[in-house]
């Protein structure tokens, strides 16, 4: 039998991360000793080889294997660097604060690249696949300088579009209004952290305090459980990464370390890439109501074809509350194209167990063999072979690779990102100014 494990030379954080959202079968891989092709479908090099090393992965290639050189990958994901990037929303390219690279793109880059040298062996592509269903819809909102009614009216509107939101209430910025905090908590919405103060410091204890401070203020108000935690502007360093750690946050959303891509674990706090753009930015570029609309479509639909949840968000006052029909639009659009909604909390736990389901995949006489412990149907495997693609259920079996039920499998190319940002409106600039003499 033909093993499809991936080798990977050098277990790293960031290797890690990334075949564990692709959800491969893969092992470390010893050069020290020889290596056959029948053990590794292909074998990753992460770092320098020694010559021994060297020697024997040139037997493996020299036999039919195929090895993936890849150092730089490595550094690309762990990277903590923030910069500025241009999204497009509508013809328009919306600037936000993110992780300088695109670790979505980097993963995808990676896989189309392991899918290649498969090929190149004429094995398939087998991981587990990144949603209970088709995919899932999620929308969160955070909670600063907001008042009680936008709140009321934004609740009201995720109710009639069924939506599953997340809260996530800055504490400093609601102090002298708990009373948004008990009404969400009496509608038994999902209330998660947006800090104490809306900043995040360079220290670690700065953070836990901030962080602390925020879940005592919410659970003094009546707030049973605080599992998520929303960053203030997106922000990310070291400092806040271990400060979620010892206030045990479940998940967090946080543009800084990732955005746009599947869901990886920090410690043991589940980071969600979700979309940098808001109701807020596009405001500012004099977007019409139509234009927002057309947006999120663009959302929706660029989600499905990148094949990552569609998390999405927005701010109560003067923001979303104005705009109650996009609310169903988003949930009705959603729905149509066959997403799920989920809260974050849902797709956290669902991930997690996802991330705890192990499978073996092998290649025997022109069928693949999986061999898991899974039973649960909620979980599912992909499979990608000769331009073709097929779901099935992530358990034991023998399949032929072969046979109606595979579909044409074509990779979309889809392109968030942009450059050159479309400028502040006039009417914002004139609102803006106008608010300033009236004192608004
Ligand atoms: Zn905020």
């Amino acid at each position: 039998m033909q093993s499809l494990a991936i080798g990977l030379v050098e277990q790293s954080p960031g290797w890690e991360q990334l075949l564990s959202q692709e959800g491969l079968y893969w092992k470390k891989c010893d050069l020290s000793k020889p290596v056959s092709v029948k053990q590794f479908a292909v074998i990753v090099v992460n770092r320098k080889l020694s010559e021994k090393e060297q020697d024997n992965l040139d037997v493996f290639g020299s036999t039919g294997g195929e090895v993936l050189h890849s150092v730089e990958t490595e550094k690309k994901i762990v990277s903590e660097k923030i910069g500025r990037k241009g999204f497009r929303a509508a013809g328009k390219c919306l600037p936000e604060q993110v992780s300088k690279v695109d670790k979505g793109t980097v993963r995808k880059e990676v896989a189309k690249e392991l899918r290649r040298l498969l090929a190149k062996r004429r094995l398939p592509y087998v991981q587990k696949w990144f949603f209970p269903k088709k995919n899932v819809l999620s929308f969160h909102l955070d909670v600063d300088n907001d008042d009680v009614d936008a709140v009321q009216r934004v609740l009201e509107s995720t109710k009639e579009a069924r939506l599953k939101p997340t809260w996530f209430v800055n504490g400093k910025a609601c102090k002298e209004k708990p009373v948004i905090v008990s009404l969400l908590e009496h509608h038994n919405q999902i209330i998660g952290s947006h800090g104490w103060e809306h900043s995040v410091h360079k220290l670690t204890a700065q953070n836990s305090a901030s962080i602390r401070k925020s879940i005592d203020f919410l659970k003094k108000n009546g707030v049973k459980s605080v599992k998520g935690y929303s960053s203030p502007d997106g922000h990310w360093n070291t400092g806040l990464e271990k400060a979620m750690e010892s206030n045990k946050i479940d998940y967090a959303v946080c543009f800084a370390k990732s955005f746009l891509d599947l869901p990886f674990e920090i410690n043991k706090t589940m980071i969600l890439g979700s979309y940098p753009i808001c109701v807020g930015i596009m405001k500012t570029r004099d977007f019409s109501e139509r234009k927002m609309k057309q947006f999120f479509k663009e959302a929706i639909d660029n989600c499905l074809d990148a094949e990552i949840p569609c998390l999405l968000y927005g701010h109560p006052s003067k923001r979303m509350e104005r705009y109650p029909k996009i609310i169903n639009f988003i949930a009705d659009y959603g729905r149509k194209k066959g997403l799920d909604i989920v809260s974050l909390e849902e797709y956290t736990a669902w991930w997690r167990k996802r991330s705890g389901k192990n499978f073996q995949a092998f290649v025997d006489k022109g069928n693949l063999v999986v061999k898991t412990g899974n039973n649960d149907s909620d979980f599912k495997l992909r499979v990608v072979s000769d331009g073709k693609q097929r779901l099935m259920p992530l358990k034991s079996a023998r399949v032929r690779l072969k046979g109606s039920s595979w579909k044409k499998f074509s990779e979309k190319k889809t392109k968030f990102t942009c450059k050159g940002f479309t400028r502040p409106g006039v009417r914002h600039i004139g609102k803006r100014l106008a608010g300033r003499i009236l004192g608004k």
